[in-house]
């Protein structure tokens, strides 16, 4: 697929393509080109690694009929047996060309291999295996019913697929993320159209091979790739033949999208932002908050959105606490993605870095106290022109500060003191996003009695991004609108129909 170069170029320069290869548009089982290109810049050093067809609205519009075309056809005529075989071909196509996915996730990311070979790629597989097994297995409810002429009726439900399901993609965690959607999707019937974050084409693009070689029909699955407003995510999710849309990304984008919807009335799922709380009792087993605590800040560099922001310490360990926290932060080394020594890889853009560095100038214009980094780290020429930030902790502002409040999106936390659970509570539930939560403590009782009271879709005790994929997952207030994951993402991919048979 990637053995020739775009034949045109808009957005870029048309004269330094020089390896970088072309990611083209999956429609219809073929992978097509565009009119309009745009550079794909690696994170590492800004060199250019692809030239990313964007799609027309015409080539939306193809993917969506195609979609739409296998849905009345040979999709559409499986079985459920033969649809969960099918995904279970998928998984291990994905995990046959496991280093073609872990190459294509670290370019585009820049995350250390170590992170995409234990996170991203195996995970993009099990979200096949996970929701085959799910539609493979759970009931529907039956109802008998008395009526007055004593024959009665029998009430039962059967599910059917939504239709097209519009998925669009955020970078952070591409794959997996894309696959979270996809996989129930499909497994429920659905076809799909995907578009990836126009930072993170490849693993997308690269799906399309497998789903052919595992002989899934074509236009099952569709990627378009763009950008949102005026763009291929601005037509994929006001096209009036996507039945429903699925989205993971910012809650601003979360937004327009559902403004978006709200024409044809089409149902949504979002997973969106978060300003997550850890919470750490005097009472924690120190080390495990420490180390659960430096991956919840600093994993991904800082890009996940079950990630740590805001880091609430009781009074007594304060002290040390952060002073173990600004050691850990600062044994993590920037570095190649497949150096094992590196511990924390670049922001995703230039453009996220800026966003990234405003808040660490803010933070230092309120008044915070700068604990470690604050900037940009030393770096080996080579990796200058990157995105890198240091990872940074603050103390010395309040919940109401914009560093508090805030969705920043990079390896940084504010660390603040508390004295009370009744405190912490309230100060972790005084916030417009409730994704998720971490607490560690080994008082059992309050353990449940702080889980139950924290308003989030998700939390962790003693923990952090330990996840059973047929669990709940999604978030309270500004953070989403729904619930995925296990039977709950049979509830947004199907319809469920009653039939009421009169005896
Ligand atoms: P983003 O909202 O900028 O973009 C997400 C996707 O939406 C991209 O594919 C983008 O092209 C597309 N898009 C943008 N505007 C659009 C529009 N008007 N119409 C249609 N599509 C549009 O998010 P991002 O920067 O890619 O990802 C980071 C954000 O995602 C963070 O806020 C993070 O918290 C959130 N996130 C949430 C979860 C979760 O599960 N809750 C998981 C990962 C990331």
């Amino acid at each position: 697929m990637y053995e020739t170069e775009p034949t045109a170029a808009v957005r870029g320069e048309p004269g330094s393509q020089a390896g970088a290869k072309p990611v083209r548009n999956f429609i219809d089982g073929e992978y097509r080109d565009s009119g309009r290109w745009f550079d794909k810049r690696s994170p590492l050093d800004n060199a250019l690694i692809a030239r990313v067809a964007e799609a027309s609205r015409e080539d939306v519009d193809a993917a969506v009929r195609a979609a739409r075309a296998a849905l009345a056809g040979p999709w559409g005529g499986l079985t459920i047996a033969q649809r969960v075989d099918l995904l279970y071909a998928v998984a291990d196509g994905i995990e046959r060309r496991f280093d073609d996915f872990l190459a294509a996730e670290v370019a585009d990311t820049g995350k250390p291999v170590s992170l995409a070979r234990h996170i991203d790629i195996p995970r993009g597989a099990a979200n096949f295996k996970v929701f085959a097994d799910v539609v493979k297995n759970v009931p529907a409810e039956s109802f008998e019913m008395a009526t007055p002429d004593g024959a009665g009726a029998l009430n039962y439900a059967i599910r059917r697929p939504v239709g097209v399901v519009g998925v669009i993609c955020p970078w952070n965690l591409p794959l997996l993320l894309m696959t979270w959607k996809v996989g129930p999707a499909l497994a429920c019937g659905n076809t799909v159209v995907v578009k990836p974050s126009e930072e993170t084409p490849q693993t997308a693009a690269l799906l399309g091979e497998v789903m052919n070689a595992a002989g899934v029909p074509r236009g099952v699955y569709n990627v378009v790739h763009g950008f949102g407003p005026g763009s291929a995510g601005e037509f994929v999710t006001t096209h009036p033949g996507v039945n429903a849309i699925t989205f993971t990304g910012e809650t601003r984008t979360g937004a327009a999208i559902m403004k978006a919807a709200a024409d044809g009335a089409r149902p949504v799922s979002l997973e969106m932002g978060g300003k997550n709380a850890a919470i750490v009792f005097a009472d924690c087993d120190f080390d495990a908050a420490i180390e659960g605590t430096l991956r919840s800040c600093f994993s991904n560099a800082g890009q996940v959105c079950l990630g740590t922001e805001r880091v609430y310490v009781e009074r007594p360990i304060f002290e040390r606490f952060v002073a173990a926290l600004k050691e850990g932060a600062e044994r993590l080394r920037p570095g190649r993605p497949e150096e094992a020594a590196t511990g924390i890889g670049p922001l995703i853009s230039h453009e996220h870095r800026n966003k990234v560095l405003s808040y660490y100038r803010k933070a230092v214009e309120l008044g915070a106290t700068v604990v470690t980094g604050g900037g940009v780290p030393d770096l080996p020429a080579n990796l200058r022109e990157g995105a890198w930030v240091q990872p940074t902790l603050w103390t010395g502002l309040g919940d109401d500060s914009p560093i508090a409040r805030e969705e920043i999106f990079g390896p940084c936390a504010l660390v603040m003191p508390f004295d009370s659970e009744a405190e912490v509570v309230g100060r972790a539930n005084a916030n417009a996003y409730g994704l998720a939560t971490a607490i560690w403590t080994t008082n059992l009782s309050r353990a449940h009695r702080v889980a139950a009271a924290i308003e989030v879709g998700i939390a962790w005790v003693n923990s952090w991004f330990l996840r059973d994929l047929r669990t709940a997952f999604g978030g309270a207030k500004q953070s989403g609108i729904g619930r995925e994951g296990g039977v709950h993402s049979l509830e947004f991919y199907t319809e469920l129909k009653n039939i009421c048979v009169k005896l």
